[in-house]
């Protein structure tokens, strides 16, 4: 059958049989058509050849009477969808460890596949926060027409899930819902105290009392003088500890709970509903994560997983930075809570954090939800580097451009006196700016401002294009280095 399309492609388009690229991992007999991923001159397309109900469906210009060539379109996704049940995303719930891949350009798909599908969790292949949209120009659906055609470009039939990362209101979580979003990350940090954070024991006392009398009376009748026991830890709430929690944590509860009751519970299939508290100024104690865990079970929440802050700085792009012990403390005691109320733990900015993964492994197994995204975006670049040096020269130097404004939506640490010159760097090394936390964090931040630059975009996606199997290699290499170090892949 693929001979047959090669010939008739090349005999109607005047092309030689090496100028088409097959997919061969794509191709799939539906209801007697045959349909297939392949490129024609750097163009994928995807080939329908039969006269059944697929054939009908899709969009394209038709080569002869038996035989389509259908552009990736939104529309052509939803055909695929409609016949191709494993390219529709899934929700995992909280037994089935996940891996998170954010992919900014679309490319990295087929690469986070080939290695994911190896280990013992389930790739979560379209992940993006609304800032990554709004900064990339990309749209819910955008995204998840990207993954669609990669998984099927791919074959892949294990499973995948789509998660609308980060989203902090109704409006956009009913819009990633509405998209085929399986999985929301409600991210609760404008319902923190967070002012409170700083505030003396006094000062929160005199806030407390103002409290309605049935909250107070409920919170310590439930909390105090009932220690809570994990595992081998211990939990024993005093008054100035749930004073603390109540103030800072009760209105993202009764926030979660709305959210739970009248997005997530109305979608029409099952959502995996994570809740993140991990964007504060401080780590999450065992003492706040008990009283979310305990307020959303009798609230009646289920979630999926959820996200403290925890210990030690996650910084975009490089390893973790803080003490190796503290954060095994307290990634214990967090394990075990999660354990207990039955939900995953996530692990948030995992990119890159080599040196807390055994640790990761040793305390969740694959018990876990791990988010990685912009080190997908650095594998790309790093490409560029190594393969357009003339290219990476000038995103390089539009990053420098715009590193300060960059800087206002990621906190980093980059000093940007430790990125040598580029004049001082010849082509053959290049790549190791990607071996340097501080220009790794410089390209890390700076996409928005790359990708908005059109003649920059465009020769950054021919460049990635022309190199896909390269790309997926790297990914593959380095997402496997991820997988391997927490021991979710032999
Ligand atoms: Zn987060």
């Amino acid at each position: 059958m693929i001979e047959q399309i090669l010939d008739e492609l090349s005999a109607k388009l005047n092309l030689r049989k090496n100028e088409i690229k097959i997919y061969k991992k794509s191709q799939v007999l539906v209801l007697g058509d045959e349909i297939l991923m392949l490129k024609i001159n750097g163009v994928k397309r995807i080939a329908v050849m039969g006269n059944g109900a697929a054939f009908c469906e899709f969009h394209g210009d038709s080569i002869t009477p038996n035989l389509k060539l259908c552009p990736l379109t939104h529309l052509n996704r939803l055909v695929i969808n409609k016949f191709l049940e494993y390219t529709v995303p899934k929700s995992f719930g909280r037994k089935q460890g996940t891996f998170g891949v954010g992919d900014r350009l679309g490319l990295a798909t087929p690469g986070h596949i080939r290695i994911i599908s190896n280990s013992n969790v389930k790739p979560i292949l379209a992940q993006q926060s609304k800032r990554e949209l709004d900064l990339t120009g990309r749209t819910f659906s955008k995204v998840l027409d990207d993954v669609t055609f990669s998984v099927f470009q791919e074959g892949y039939k294990d499973g995948f899930g789509a998660d609308g990362d980060h989203l902090k209101h109704g409006t956009d979580i009913s819009e990633a819902i509405e998209s085929g979003y399986t999985m929301i990350t409600l991210d609760c940090s404008e319902k923190i105290g967070f002012d409170l954070e700083s505030k003396s024991s006094d000062e929160l006392i005199e806030l407390y009392k103002s409290l309605p009398s049935h909250l107070i009376k409920g919170c310590e009748e439930k909390y105090l003088n009932k220690p809570f026991k994990f595992n081998k830890s211990i939990v024993a709430f005093n008054k100035d500890e749930l004073v603390r929690c109540v103030l800072i944590y009760y209105n993202a509860v009764l926030y979660i709970e709305h959210i739970y009751k009248e997005y997530i519970l109305k979608a029409s299939r099952f959502i995996d509903f994570e809740v993140s508290i991990d964007e504060t100024s401080y780590p999450t104690t065992s003492f706040a994560h008990t009283f979310v865990a305990q307020e959303l079970a009798d609230l009646g929440v289920n979630i999926t997983s959820l996200a403290p802050r925890f210990i030690g700085e996650f910084q975009k792009g490089i390893d973790y930075i803080g003490n190796l012990d503290e954060f095994e403390k307290q990634l214990e005691i967090h394990a075990a809570i999660a354990n207990s109320y039955g939900y995953k733990l996530s692990i948030h900015s995992g990119s890159d954090k080599f040196s807390i993964f055994p640790i990761i492994g040793k305390y969740l197994g694959n018990k876990l939800h791990i988010k990685t995204s912009g080190t997908n975006w650095l594998e790309a670049v790093a490409l560029i580097a190594e393969k357009n040096p003339d290219l990476y020269r000038e995103i390089h130097k539009t990053a420098l451009i715009h590193f300060n404004e960059a800087k206002a939506f990621y906190h980093v640490s980059a000093d940007l006196s430790k990125v040598p010159d580029l004049s001082t760097v010849d082509d053959a090394h290049l790549l190791n700016y990607f071996s340097n936390d501080n220009s790794r964090q410089l390209i890390h931040i700076t996409y928005g401002f790359i990708l908005r630059d059109e003649s920059l975009k465009i020769e950054l996606y021919e460049t990635l294009n022309s190199q896909e199997e390269f790309y997926f290699s790297r990914l593959e290499k380095h997402i496997g280095k991820h997988l391997s170090m927490v021991g979710l892949i032999a």
